[in-house]
């Protein structure tokens, strides 16, 4: 039987248990036992292993934070790796987030996309396989995670239990055609203590949300006697505002904010901030860290000035994002998420650029790096993704590689695949997320031609 014909026959199957899935609200919630992610996220496990069982897979729940079922024989595995956790309903939907509403030939909730949708899409496509009878050699897993948008704990205790880890895989939790690189992502936090000595006092200092998010705002308060505040508070800069306050001044810095992995598109409100703050007649070593600052960062967003730049073919340059900062009289903070092209390692940046913020006085209070991901276009798991993608579809298109990192990192050999199709409306963490029947049918078909062309 035609592989695309065995998934037909599941289809209504398939529609029927993504829509009892998504009335699950499987949003992590408190640990309890045997739930380590929240009862409800329990719930969605237990109802997707158990749609497994009735397939006629043997189906593993890994002490409920994740469960996987698997089909075929041979010592190696390959492995398609799925998440049932939804991030929060939020506000602004125009139907029942949990209703798994059918309107208009789409399917509506959280979820829908993000990742209910091809993690069960994935156990039907299995079925499939098995249905048509095409000889394969290696065992096929599906991997139905719990955690993926609080974490990835879900995955850490699947290896930590000794979980096997595939010779070769994908996610279903990106976007088509195959996404085979992903940069290295290191985030940083550095404080400073400092002095003051002269008439112009800083009290504080405040910008930006997140490491990941490109700053648009960014203020500085400062205390002075009044003929310095009066003349300070006349300064002008373009996309800065000083304004008078009765024991001084404070200093406005405007940006625009873009996604801390393509800090290109934005402007950088703090660097514009301390940039002019250079100019300002401080003292002290505050003098000497705002100046270390405005010149080592400022609002460039490649790490040129602080001697990381790098870049490659593929994926293009490193990217810096200065995200926060947040001050007083006394001490600073700085929290920094940059991000290395995919053939390159931690090594060829990471200890670099420390070394120089502890020469200038700063200290160290945290780093977490996520090491990159790239698996060449060459391989025989990027081959044989884009075959399927282009025979599926009947699309061109490319590999790529992105700034940003996804499920896929969590275990090895793995890599981004589906389900968004180049075009598509993305819906996912956003009101009314849906997929269409004919997404959702076309995933599972590509699930299941990629699970055949990977174990044949
Ligand atoms: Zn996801």
């Amino acid at each position: 039987m035609n592989l695309n014909e065995a998934v037909l026959l599941h289809k209504d199957a398939m529609i029927e248990t993504l829509r009892q899935n998504l009335r699950i609200p499987s949003v992590q919630g408190p640990a309890e036992p045997g739930a380590p992610y929240g009862a409800e996220v329990r719930r969605s496990l237990d109802h997707a292993l158990e749609t497994a069982e009735k397939l006629g897979f043997r189906a593993v729940n890994v002490d409920g934070h994740m469960g996987w079922c698997e089909f075929g024989e041979g010592d190696e595995m390959v492995a398609v790796l799925g998440h049932l956790d939804v991030v929060p309903a939020g506000d602004g939907w125009s139907c029942e987030p949990y209703g798994a509403e059918i309107r208009d030939g789409k399917i509506w909730g959280r979820g829908t996309t993000d990742d209910k949708g091809p993690s069960i899409a994935a156990l039907y496509a299995l079925a499939a396989l098995r249905d048509s009878g095409l000889p394969i050699r290696r065992r096929i897993r599906v991997l139905l995670g719990c955690n993926e948008e609080t974490g990835s704990a879900d995955v850490k205790y699947y290896l930590a239990q000794g979980g096997e880890v595939p010779v070769m895989g994908f996610t279903p939790d990106g976007e088509y055609p195959v996404i085979n690189g992903e940069k290295g992502i290191i985030n940083v936090t550095f404080s400073r203590t400092y002095t003051q000595d002269g008439p112009l006092k800083l009290v504080e200092l405040k910008g930006g949300s997140a490491p990941n998010v490109v700053p648009s705002y960014a203020c500085a308060r400062f205390e002075c006697e009044a003929g310095l505040a009066d003349r300070l508070s006349q300064l002008y800069a373009p996309s800065m505002k000083f304004t008078r306050t009765p024991a001084g001044f404070k200093a406005e810095a405007f940006g625009v904010s873009a996604h801390g992995s393509t800090p290109g598109l934005g402007e950088n409100a703090i660097g514009r901030l301390l940039m002019a703050m250079d100019n300002l007649p401080l003292s002290g070593d505050l003098a000497d860290a705002v100046h270390f600052l405005a010149e080592k960062l400022g609002m460039e967003t490649n790490g040129s000035s602080a001697g990381i730049y790098l870049r490659d073919d593929v994926s293009g340059e490193l990217t810096l994002n200065w995200g926060t900062i947040e001050g007083d009289g006394e001490k600073l903070y700085l929290k920094i998420n940059y991000r290395y092209p995919v053939t390159f390692t931690y090594e060829d940046c990471g200890p670099k650029f420390k070394a120089q913020f502890l020469d200038a006085g700063f200290s160290l209070d945290s780093e977490v790096h996520k090491a990159k991901l790239y698996i060449p276009a060459d391989s025989q798991l990027v081959s044989s993704l884009m075959k399927v993608y282009r025979q599926q579809t009947s699309l061109e298109g490319e590999p790529k590689c992105i700034g940003g990192g996804t499920y896929a990192k969590s275990i090895p050999n793995l890599l981004a695949f589906g389900p968004i199709f180049p075009g598509d409306e993305v819906r996912e963490h956003k009101p009314d997320e849906y997929i269409s029947i004919d997404n959702l049918v076309k995933n599972a078909q590509i699930i299941a031609a990629a699970m055949y062309e990977l174990a044949k």
